[in-house]
Formats: C-alpha cells, structure tokens, sequence
C-alpha cells in the first residue's frame, strides 16, 4: 500500500463496490471520503424533494458502509465546491484528489474547472469512469463523429470490449485525519421539517442505499428479468426493474448490472430459452439508452436547453402557465394522463409508457414547451436524472431524428385501451372514477348519463371536462408545425445561417433563467493532469469535421402535401415567441466549430416560477403505439 493522502470526493457513485475512484485511493495509502453539498452551484437544478429524500438516505447508508471499512464520510456544506475541496486539501496535507465521472451539462464544467485549478496549484488530480459502460468520447462512427441515433450508438457499444467489473470492494479504508469544518447529515439541508411526513411514505416503497441496489438488482435478476419483455407494457406494478434511482445515484455500478444481466442471457441461450433471451437484449436496450442520454448531453453540450434537431427552434409553443398547471395537477380530464399525473406527485415514480404518454400530451395537446416539461419531471422524480429527463422529451417532441415525429398525437383513450384494459391504474389514481365501467374508465365525456350518474360522476364538477378536444388539438398542432416550417423557410431565406434559439419567452411574471456557466462551450486549453482515461470536456474533443451533418428529420410527404392548402390559410406572422439568434447545431461531431458560437449566445431557459414550487400542486394516445422497442426499429426511448 501506498504512502499517498487521498481526497475521495464522492457526487453520484454512493457505493463502496465497483467504485474506482475509491478502489484507486483505497490501494494507495490513507482516504479522506468527501461529499460537498453545494446548493448554490446546482442552480435551477437544484433537486426537487424526493430526489434530495433519496439523497440523504444514501448518504447515510454509505457512511455506514465506509465506517465498518475504517473510515467515515465527511459531509459539508458549502457556497463553493472548490474551497470545500482546498479546505479539505490543507487539512489532511493531501497528495490526490480522486473522483468519478458525471456528464450533466452543470457537472462537466464545474468538474473541468475544479480540475484546472486544483492542477494549477500543484494538486495530482485524477478521475475515473464510474457510471458508464463506455465513456462518450470513446464510441464514434468510422468518421469519427458522433452518432446521433440510438441504434448505431448501440450496435457500435456492443461490439466494443468492456472494462470488467471490480466486484471485490476495498476490505479496509485507512483514514486521513485532519480538521475541516464539516456537518452532520441534517445539517446538510436535503430535507426539511416540513417535507418529513411526506417523505416517510417514501420510504415504505423504496430503500436507498447501495447494499440495497444490490438485492433489488438480485430480485430483478432471479424473479423479473425472464419476463422483462412480456411485462414491460403493463403500466401497473413492478413490471420494470425499478433500479432508476439506484442507478441514477450510483448505488449500483452499470458494469454490474450489464455484466449480471448477459451472464443470464448466454445460459438461457444455452438452453433454448428464446424468451428469456429476448427479454435480455430489451433491457440492455434500456440500459445503453441510459448510455446514450449521457452520450448526447456530452456531444451535444446544448441539448438540454435546445433540441437536437434545430427546426424546433422555430415551433411557435404555447407557454401558457394555466394548462401547466392544469397538466401538473392532473386535472386534464384524461384519465390516463390525470392519473399518471398524480401518481408522479404522490410517488416520485411512472413506469416509462406513462412517462411517455403524459410527456406527450403535455407536447403535443397543450403545446407546452418540452423544456417546462422537462424541468417539472426533474423536480419531482425519484430518479430525476437530467440526461435521462432531457433525452425523454427530445423523444417525445420531435427533437430527435429516431425519437416520436413532432406530427404523431396518440389518442389518449385509445392508450387507455391499450396499456391499462381494465382501467386498474386510472382506477388506483383517480378514486373519484373507481366506479366507472372499464368501457368509460378512459373517455367519462363519451359515457351515457345514466352511466355518469350510477358511477358518481358529474364531469366539470368531480373530474374535469377534457381540457382540449382531440381534434382540436390535431388541428392545432398541424397549424403550429406548418407555422415552425414558414418560420424555419423563412429564416433560411434570409440569411443561410441564422436560426433561432428554441426561445420561449415566458409569460408568466416570474422568471427563473438558466445561468449555465458557458465553459462548456469555450475551447479551453486542456488541464496538464489530463491521461488517456481522465475526464475529457466536449471543448477539448478533436473528433470534429466542419462537413459532417447535422442530424435531419425529413418531413412526411403527406404533411407537406397538405401543408400546400393549410399555408395559405395559416398566418405566417412573426411570432413573438420565436427568435432570431440560433447559431445551433453545434452537431456533435461538430460542436467545436460551432462551439465558439455557441458561446455568444444568450440562454434562455425559462420556467414559470411555479414549476419548481411544488407547494402549488394540490395533490400528492393510434395503433403506431410505439413498436419502437419490440420492433428493432430506431427509437431513442420507445418503452
Ligand atoms: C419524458 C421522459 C422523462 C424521463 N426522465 C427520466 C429521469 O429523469 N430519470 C430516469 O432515470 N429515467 C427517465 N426516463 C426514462 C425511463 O422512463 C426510466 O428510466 C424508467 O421508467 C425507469 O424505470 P426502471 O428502472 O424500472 O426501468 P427498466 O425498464 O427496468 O430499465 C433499466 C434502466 O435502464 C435505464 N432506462 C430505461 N429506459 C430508459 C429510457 N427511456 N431513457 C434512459 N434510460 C432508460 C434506466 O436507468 C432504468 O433504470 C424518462 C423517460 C421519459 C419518456
């Protein structure tokens, strides 16, 4: 064993197996195991109160773990993460500082800049790959650039050899002494007095910790998996492996869980098992889209504020904070979206066709911004996860070239039929329509009086009336797409390059703006302690070729056909909403030529304030239903 004082600076990798930066400070002398709690730099994405629940449990459960190895947590709270980490550095006269890797756009240029500076004061700084299975900048198309559809992504990390999995975890930590200014676990602030009762509910369904990840992971494995691709459509239950918040805090190290899952599928190949074995690639799937979510937002640093695909920098949304709030209470009146709704607020929870239906309504029947959407499921899951947030509604909205078209609006009573038969769910959420019968439980507007009244229910007085007719909202969302295709012809016509930031001026009186720090964006040297494995920034990849394209989405020729007549009826009037700066389309591959424009430009994330006060909130749709996933076809999230 080594003579080195390593600092472990632990973010989302709260577990003690299969952790490397740990592992590596562990073989080299004494540790000082740090987490720096640092609301100030999380900025608008501060996690919301289930997240932040989770949070402190694992918290707790691993400085459990590092004490019986030897050594204990240290916990501080602080206005910047940096001092935090200096003060730790002269207290315990440290030789390293060792931490994993994270790649959400607030993370890559915090940790960049920490890194930069620690090198320049003469720190031996060194991080590692401890979330994913390949790291983003190792896995490009033979021109070197980055795929920008999932299923070449995919097909490409499979083919790739993987690191293996350290299972035996560090068997005794010698800790580094010294006197820093921590706090204890309350002191942190993850959770108010306020926020108690609600949160011991929590508890009751899900157990944080990684010790905890590890027996779900089990129970997953030797109960579920068999018939993960039979069940994973059933909206009720536990169809799925829950593990999103165990992977999203690092409880569970993603190697494992692959390594686990394809030891299952080579025996039950051996045995003729062809169910099981399909029920293995269907969720690796969801794994490598885990995968992917991280590889956009690397890539393509301006994901999470801009779609992928730029032509929805020109889609005229509705910001109407009155159906947001309408759509975050659950009082839509569709039942499928209502209840799913109200489960996320009382849960912290959806399985991910839910996510998908209420993402899209949200979209695509109230024109809500994806963006507000987006922010809304970050504050209130359990296993919000930005990358993953952000890759769900580019899905959904047609910001994504393999994700749903912007055109496609699934009928929510025909999903109803489809995902809940009996109207289980909707019944289990929405006890006001627990008597309707199964043939109503998804369209009460359509049900005879008679019905209404034997059930209990009077509509726009116990449940709402819909808040949009479909047809309507067909309609609506036709007129919108032609309007974003006038507004995108018409800013080509101008100037071959000028396209606008995807802008939605908020009409709300509160605004709460994104003041993502612009590192990410500005092409800066490359710190000296930099090694083949070390954290790379998207700034510093040379894998960018000005030719390469940027990803398309062709329009359906159908829609372009009616467009002709629709046009002219439509008004091409200059939206407000839309501006006229976009210097997109920093592709992936080509972020770094377009990198530098990116930097001049102005953000413009905007929710209405009431998005992330959750105290607002009273409560705790065709046949093209995605065959994306069971089909093999190209679909980013499809579930
Ligand atoms: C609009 C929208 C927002 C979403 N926001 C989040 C989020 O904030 N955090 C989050 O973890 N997932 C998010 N997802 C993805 C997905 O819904 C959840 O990961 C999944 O429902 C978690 O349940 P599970 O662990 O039982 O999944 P399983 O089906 O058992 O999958 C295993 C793991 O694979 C990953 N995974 C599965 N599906 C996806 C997917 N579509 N995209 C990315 N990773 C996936 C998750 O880590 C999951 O735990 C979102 C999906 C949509 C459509």
């Amino acid at each position: 064993m080594g003579s080195n004082r390593t600092i472990v600076w632990f973010r989302r990798d709260l577990r003690i197996e299969d952790n490397p930066a740990l592992a590596a400070a562990a073989r080299d002398g004494s540790v000082f195991p740090v987490y720096i709690w640092c609301p100030k730099e999380e900025q608008q994405f501060y996690p919301g109160r289930v997240s932040r629940w989770w949070l402190k449990q694992s918290l707790v459960h691993l400085d459990q773990s590092l004490k019986s190895l030897g050594a204990r947590l240290v916990f501080i709270k602080t206005d910047s993460t940096l001092n935090a980490l200096l003060e730790c550095i002269n207290a315990i006269q440290a030789t390293k500082v060792v931490f994993n890797h994270l790649y959400d756009p607030v993370s890559l240029v915090r940790d960049h800049n920490i890194k930069e500076k620690l090198v320049e004061l003469g720190i031996s700084v060194k991080s590692y790959n401890g979330d994913l299975l390949y790291e983003p900048w190792e896995v490009y198309n033979d021109k070197r650039h980055a795929f920008t559809t999932f299923n070449p992504f995919w097909q490409k990390c499979l083919h790739k050899q993987m690191e293996p999995v350290s299972l035996i975890p560090p068997w005794q930590l010698i800790p580094a002494e010294g006197k820093v200014e921590k706090c204890s676990i309350e002191d942190l602030g993850l959770e108010n007095e306020l926020e108690k009762p609600s949160n011991a509910l929590l508890g009751r369904a899900w157990s944080p910790g990684w010790s905890n990840a590890d027996k779900a992971l089990t129970e997953f494995m030797d109960k579920h998996l068999l018939h993960y691709s039979m069940n994973k459509q059933k909206v009720g239950g536990d169809s799925t492996s829950l593990l999103s918040p165990y992977l999203h805090f690092g409880e569970l190290s993603v190697r494992k869980v692959f390594q686990t899952a394809r030891v299952k599928q080579i025996s039950w190949a051996n045995e003729g098992n062809s169910v099981g074995e399909e029920s293995v690639t269907l969720f690796l799937r969801a794994i490598g889209l885990r995968e992917y979510s991280r590889y956009l937002c690397f890539n393509f640093p301006f994901t999470h504020e801009r779609a992928l695909l730029g032509h929805l920098s020109f889609f005229p949304w509705n910001a109407d904070p009155a159906n947001f709030k309408t759509w975050r209470q659950g009082r839509t009146g569709y039942p499928l979206v209502d209840a799913g709704m109200r489960e996320l607020w009382a849960t912290g929870w959806m399985h991910n066709r839910i996510r998908i239906i209420v993402s899209s309504f949200a979209v695509k029947m109230l024109l809500l911004p994806w963006k507000w959407g987006m922010k809304y499921f970050w504050d209130t899951l359990l296993d919000a996860d930005l990358e993953c947030d952000i890759l769900g509604w580019q899905y959904i909205s047609g910001g994504l070239p393999d994700g749903h078209e912007l055109e496609r609006l699934d009928d929510p009573e025909i999903l109803g039929a489809k995902f809940d038969p009996e109207g289980e769910y909707v019944r289990q959420w929405l006890p006001e329509l627990a008597r309707m019968p199964t043939e109503w439980i998804h369209h009460p507007w359509n049900a005879p009086l008679n019905v209404l009244r034997a059930s209990g229910v009077e509509l726009g007085q116990n449940y709402p009336k819909p808040i949009i007719d479909i047809d309507l909202a067909r309609e609506r969302l036709t007129q919108a797409i032609f309007k974003m295709w006038g507004a995108e012809a018409a800013a080509k016509a101008g100037s071959s390059d000028a396209r606008d930031d995807e802008v939605v001026v908020d009409n709300s009186h509160s605004i709460e703006n994104l003041d993502i720090p612009k590192a990410v964006f500005q092409g800066k040297a490359p710190c000296a302690s930099i090694s083949a494995n070390d954290q790379k920034v998207p700034a510093l990849q040379a894998v960018q070729d000005p030719k390469n394209e940027l990803p398309i989405r062709k329009r359906r020729k159908c829609m372009e056909e009616n467009g002709k007549n629709l046009e002219n009826s439509v008004n091409h009037e200059n939206d407000s909403r839309v501006s006229n700066a976009d210097q997109d389309t920093c592709s992936t591959a080509d972020s770094s030529s377009s990198k530098k424009q990116c930097s001049t430009s102005t953000y413009s994330f905007s929710v209405p304030q009431q998005c992330s006060s959750s105290s607002n909130l009273k409560w705790p749709w065709q046949e093209q239903v995605d065959m994306e996933q069971s089909s093999g076809k190209d679909g980013a999230t499809g579930g």
